[in-house]
Order: structure tokens, then sequence, then C-alpha cells
């Protein structure tokens, strides 16, 4: 089966900076960001969505991740939003969290 992209970037394929990794998770800027800080935080194993999981400790070190850039990017003051697309809603098939902001309060969709 040919490899997703986020696969390929994980495995340098496609040239790409991170802005962190360890064994099990990666994070690096969105290509076409919606807001001035838009990062992908992803799973480095591939999971097609948040449904295929079954590995706790994996959600739990992804959603830390994400509170921990909030901060570090002074989002956590300044608005975030985080994001989540799964089931078919999602355009790439491997598990990825979108942090984005600043943002003011906004309705939901
Ligand atoms: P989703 O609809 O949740 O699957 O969103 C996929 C996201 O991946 C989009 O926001 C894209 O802009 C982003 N994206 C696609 N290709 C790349 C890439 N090569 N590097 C970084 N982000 C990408
Ligand atoms: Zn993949």
């Amino acid at each position: 089966m040919d490899k997703c992209i986020f696969c390929k970037i994980r495995d340098r394929e496609i040239p790409k900076e991170f802005t962190y990794e360890d064994d099990d998770i990666m994070v690096f800027p969105d290509i076409n960001p919606v807001k001035p800080v838009h990062l992908l935080i992803i799973s480095k194993k591939h999971y097609a969505d948040l449904s295929e999981v079954r590995d706790e400790t994996l959600l739990a070190k992804l959603m830390l991740k994400t509170r921990e850039m909030a901060k570090e990017n002074d989002l956590d003051k300044n608005g975030y939003r985080v994001l989540i697309n799964g089931g078919g809603a999602q355009a790439i098939m491997h598990l990825h969290i979108h942090l984005f902001g600043p943002m003011d309060q906004t309705t939901l969709l």
C-alpha cells in the first residue's frame, strides 16, 4: 500500500522542519495555515483517524503536547482552537491534531 503523505514526512521522504519530535509523535507547521500559528501534532504510527487508536498513552501524549505547544506559542493567553477531523471529514487519513490561533471567541462553525 502506498504511504500517506504524513508517513512520508515522518520518514523524511518529504523535507520538513519539525517543531518537535520524539519516538511517538511529531509536530510541524501546517503548509496552509489558517492562523498565524497553525501546527499539526501527529502520531508517528499510522492511524487513519481517532477511532482506530487503542493506545491511551499515545492519546494523552498527543493532547499534552498540544497543550504545551499552545503555551509555548503564547496561545494560552491569546486564544486557540484544537481540532481533529475524522470519520471521512479529514483530507489526510493519518491521525493529526490541528492547533491554531491566536483567535477571539467565535461560533463553532
Ligand atoms: P485535515 O482536513 O484535518 O486532514 O487537514 C489536513 C491538513 O494538512 C491541512 O490543513 C493541510 O494544509 C495540511 N497539509 C497537507 N499537506 C501538508 C504538508 N506537506 N505539510 C504540512 N501540512 C500539510
Ligand atoms: Zn500515514
